[in-house]
């Protein structure tokens, strides 16, 4: 079997079209435009890269962008401020601290301080517990694009086998919750799981989120397996057989020749985190629109 291989690039950009759509329909009915703050501290400058994506992608959608930067050496009080200013701007949405923040700041303590309805990443102890209760709120970015693909390939989720490799607060967790919510059977595995491989071997949908190169083999799927690949780890490009040198956690050729679908590295989870990260900036405007709150 040659799976399909699920074009992550392509979900994305029409998630992206529907929120710039959207976005217009929401400033036509309320006259008020949605905004995101990013908040970066230091000079990393992979985040700088990130940040940067983000704050593009908002003005092709229309979204107000507020770019926040404060130096590496900012304390607590600084961030907090910022953050507290933020919180309290109509014209601000949604806020994401772009994490990982300097070593003597504590990134969940300072995420704690944004406000549920502004948390458009997700994270935030409120936002999680919301989603582990089934209750409606702000969903983590790439977990909820990981349910955008699946979508796209007419999975039957509803009594399917799902596993989730890695059981991380950013995604292993959230992912698992969200598969659990479309009443699928989930197995979370993690570094003590004994037998992974025949535990992968069950799934219906293997979702993996491990950051080790090429881990899961092709032996470790289900024929006719959904497979979606979160991981990201860089190898010498010739390794890689791309310029990028990315790789997933997913040993690609071989599992390709198993799985019904597939997500490819890069091109594939990558794209859709921002495309939900816009999506979930829409949601918050919506819904302070509707409630009148702005913090
Ligand atoms: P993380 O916090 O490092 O968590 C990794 C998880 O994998 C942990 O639960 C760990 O188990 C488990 N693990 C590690 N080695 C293992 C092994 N040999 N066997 C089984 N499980 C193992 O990472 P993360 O933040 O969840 O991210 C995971 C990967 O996804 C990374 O490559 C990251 O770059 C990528 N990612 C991509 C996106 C995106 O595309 N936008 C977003 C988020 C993450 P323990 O809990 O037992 O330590």
């Amino acid at each position: 079997m040659s799976a399909r291989v699920i074009d992550g690039k392509a979900v994305a950009e029409r998630v992206r079209g529907e929120v710039a759509r959207d976005v217009e329909a929401f400033v036509e009915r309320t006259g008020r435009r949605p905004g995101l703050a990013t908040v970066l501290v230091g000079d990393d400058p992979a985040s700088a890269v990130y940040v940067g994506g983000k704050q593009r992608a908002c003005k092709e959608v229309g979204i107000a962008p507020f770019d926040e930067r404060l130096a590496a050496n900012a304390g607590f009080d600084d961030v907090a401020g910022v953050l507290t200013r933020l919180g309290a701007d109509p014209a601000v949405s949604g806020i994401l601290l772009q994490l990982p923040v300097p070593e003597h700041l504590s990134g969940d303590k300072l995420t704690s301080l944004i406000a549920a309805e502004k948390d458009v990443d997700g994270l935030s102890a409120v936002n999680a517990g919301l989603l582990a209760l089934g209750r409606p709120g702000l969903r983590p970015c790439t977990p909820a694009g990981v349910m955008e693909l699946l979508a796209t390939t007419g999975a039957q989720l509803e009594g399917a086998e799902a596993v989730v490799l890695g059981r991380s607060n950013l995604f292993g967790k959230p992912m698992a919750a969200l598969l659990l919510a479309a009443n699928a059977t989930v197995t979370v595995c993690h570094s003590r799981t004994r037998d992974l491989a025949g535990v992968c071997a069950r799934a219906d949908v293997l979702v993996a989120a491990v950051g080790r190169p090429r881990m899961v083999k092709g032996t470790w799927i289900k024929p006719g397996a959904i497979v979606i690949d979160v991981g990201i780890s860089r190898i010498p490009p010739e390794e890689a057989g791309n310029r990028s040198g990315l790789v997933g956690d997913v040993d690609f050729d071989a599992a390709s020749q198993i799985a019904s679908a597939i997500t490819p590295v890069p091109g594939g989870v990558g794209p859709m985190t921002i495309a939900m990260l816009l999506r979930n900036t829409l949601a918050a405007a919506a819904t302070q629109a509707e409630t009148g709150a702005t913090a």
